[in-house]
């Protein structure tokens, strides 16, 4: 059995669940306002850390949606990206002349959103593409990315909860979070 090291009651809480789904439905809004009214969207959940994001992201979402999945590692189980970005399952459906949304947890280095908005311009033609982070983490940014909607600037802390693990942990917590050193 795994003990882990660090205990859901160490952390320190930076985003209420009320916070989030506030702030969600404020992006879902302005999503709505900018994606074509009367085309369907295909929205692209990024596994496994945008999964609860993406998910409620959706409910608020007012178009026609295929909602599609697709899993990337860059982390393993340190908490600094490897630098490489690892394609665990790339099943898309054919994006020609659609309107596509990329959901991912946080950009942080920016390694897997360029690698993932990349590869889909390299396959496809959407009519549009646009990224939503629900975390934003500027200060380490490595890789040039326009992150078009995000929920919330962090600096460089490692954090947890609302899909975010530590060791495969924690992704069920409703709040984002961070130990202290
Ligand atoms: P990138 O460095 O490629 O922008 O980030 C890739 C992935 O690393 C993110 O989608 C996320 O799953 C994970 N990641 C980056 N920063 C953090 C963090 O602070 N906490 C956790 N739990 N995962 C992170």
């Amino acid at each position: 059995m795994i003990v882990l090291d660090r205990k859901k009651e160490d952390l320190v809480e930076l985003f209420s669940e009320e916070a989030i789904q506030k702030r969600i439905a404020e992006i879902a809004k302005q999503i709505n306002a900018d994606y074509p009214s009367d085309e369907p969207m295909c929205v692209i959940c990024v596994l496994k850390g945008a999964v609860l994001f993406a998910c409620d992201l959706i409910k608020h979402i007012d178009k026609e949606t295929h909602f599609e999945f697709i899993k990337l590692e860059s982390y393993g189980n340190s908490q600094s990206s490897s630098g490489e970005v690892k394609s665990v399952s790339m099943a898309l459906p054919n994006l020609n002349s659609k309107n596509v949304l990329v959901v991912e947890d946080i950009v942080d280095t920016g390694l897997t959103a360029k690698f993932l908005l990349d590869y889909i311009q390299m396959h496809f033609q959407p009519k549009m593409l646009k990224l939503v982070a629900l975390l934003n983490k500027k200060c380490a940014r490595v890789h040039d990315i326009k992150v078009d909607y995000y929920g919330f600037e962090i600096d460089n802390k490692f954090v947890v909860g609302y899909g975010l693990d530590y060791m495969g942990y924690y992704r069920n917590l409703p709040y984002i979070g961070y130990f202290p050193q």
